[in-house]
């Protein structure tokens, strides 16, 4: 066993490494990073040896908890047995083919074809790539235009990021300008006219949505992409029977509906897929990563529907896409046994329970002076902090009152994410009631020392 690195022999070595969404001129302050050295169970640790519960699953990803024995073993018998091979032109190999036949037991509908990434970025370019491919096989070259939602999170890669919500690439370009556009800007409940039933809401959105289409041209647009909840826009719940309704509406367009379920997918809502167990509504792909395989390996999958599959590989089609790591067999023997734990122990199912108590217990702190709305489901919760709830009024947008928040969560042993003036958390899916209770008394703890420190 390697002996492990003090902190400050690593933060002298990061000074190289380039964080992910990061302001990097105030990581040049070595305490300003957080170096974890281990992890086993629903906990992490750092560095410095303190021992922290994961409130945030890696991100969003560590579905089955941290050290699973099984899957590490997998990985090594594999690494033993084939390390890697490809799957491109002609050769499979018998994890990436058991894997996929796996998944498209698992995904909802006729969704049967999997075409593996090692990103959710790379699985939702990958979905539009077929969809224009398709299209284009179809007759219909004009049909490429993708509508997005602001508050969507796809991904960072040139196309993945057009489709995200513009605010996560201020002062950055996307590559896709004018193939995305944005629908109306929020489709959270909460933020809108407070005199508006839920209903009506929804009415709005699905106008908004309609007049896009008309004034675009149905002609024009290949496809839609949408989390079932949004995730890293700040966990927005859209209103209820809005994936359905956008479902319709898509359908009757002959617009491609893709539901982006990198996270939401292996049981973080209690479902191994959110799309029609938990919203009654099956798309035309799902592009899904994360609890693929619990984040043990990079490992990212795009599902199509049989009707896509049978246009894209008719005589004369070749299918010019793919990656050297599309389906590596560490990846695939991780994701296998990663989906055996989560069967053999039900963890969809036991989410159902523990997830919902987590809700209800992070629901429970609305009453705190400046939370301003806690949202989400099972282990997908947002808290968003306001000036004064009565009138609605927010924190000024650089207030960070998510960050010293979450600063208060670290100090008492719980890592949480800070958005903005929000809170996100999404735990591994197998803490104990116990545990939990633990997590909700200690963002309820930091939020009152949050609002001392405010005055
Ligand atoms: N889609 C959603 C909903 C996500 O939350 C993320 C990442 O957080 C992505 C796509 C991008 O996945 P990756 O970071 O693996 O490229």
């Amino acid at each position: 066993m390697t002996k492990m690195p003090s902190t400050d022999e690593i933060l002298t070595k990061d000074a190289h490494l380039i964080q992910s969404f990061a302001n990097l001129d105030a990581l040049k302050q070595a305490d300003a990073r957080t170096a974890i050295v281990g992890a086993d169970g629903v906990h992490v640790i750092d560095s410095e040896g303190n021992r922290l519960l994961d409130g945030i699953g890696g991100l969003w990803c560590v579905n089955v908890g941290h050290k699973r024995r099984e899957i590490i073993d997998a990985i090594t018998e594999q690494l033993e047995t084939l390390d890697y091979y490809s799957t491109f032109y002609n050769f499979t190999h018998p994890k990436a083919a058991a894997l996929a036949a796996k998944v498209a037991s698992l995904a909802p509908g006729n969704l049967n074809r999997v075409h593996f990434g090692n990103s959710g970025s790379v699985a939702n370019d990958s979905a539009v790539r077929m969809l224009h491919h398709y299209f284009n096989r179809l007759g219909k070259p004009k049909k490429k235009k993708v509508l997005s939602r602001h508050g969507a999170y796809h991904g960072s890669t040139h196309l993945a990021m057009a489709m995200t919500t513009p605010a996560y690439s201020d002062g950055w370009d996307t590559a896709a300008d004018g193939l995305v556009h944005h629908l109306m800007e929020p489709c959270h409940y909460h933020r809108t006219d407070p005199e508006m039933t839920e209903a009506e809401f929804l009415d709005v959105l699905i106008e908004d949505a309609r007049k896009a289409i008309h004034d675009i041209g149905p002609e024009n647009i290949a496809c839609f992409i949408a989390e079932p909840i949004q995730g890293a826009g700040g966990v927005l719940v859209a209103p209820d029977g809005y994936n359905k309704a956008m479902r319709e509406l898509t359908a009757e367009n002959e617009i491609k509906y893709i539901a982006d379920e990198v996270v939401t997918a292996f049981g973080r809502l209690g479902a191994m897929f959110a799309s029609q167990d938990v919203f009654g509504m099956t798309p035309d792909i799902i592009t899904t990563a994360k609890g693929l395989t619990s984040g043990y390996q990079p490992l990212s999958a795009t599902i199509i529907d049989d009707e896509i599959y049978e246009v894209i590989s008719e005589p004369g089609a070749m299918f010019l896409h793919g990656m050297t790591y599309s389906g590596h067999p560490a990846a695939a023997a991780a994701a296998l046994a990663n989906i055996e734990i989560m069967e053999r122990e039900d963890i969809p199912g036991r989410v159902k329970t523990t997830g919902k108590q987590f809700e209800t217990g992070l629901k429970g702190l609305i009453d705190l002076d400046i939370v301003g709305d806690v949202r989400g489901s099972h282990f997908m919760i947002g808290l968003e902090f306001v000036r004064d709830k009565a009138t609605r009024t927010p924190f000024e947008a650089d207030a960070n009152v998510g960050m010293a928040v979450a600063q208060h969560c670290q100090k008492r042993g719980l890592v949480a994410r800070a958005l903005g003036n929000s809170l996100i958390l999404s735990p591994t899916l197998v803490m104990t009631p116990e545990q939990i209770d633990v997590v909700v008394g200690t963002v309820g703890e930091s939020i009152r020392a949050t609002m001392a420190d405010l005055g």
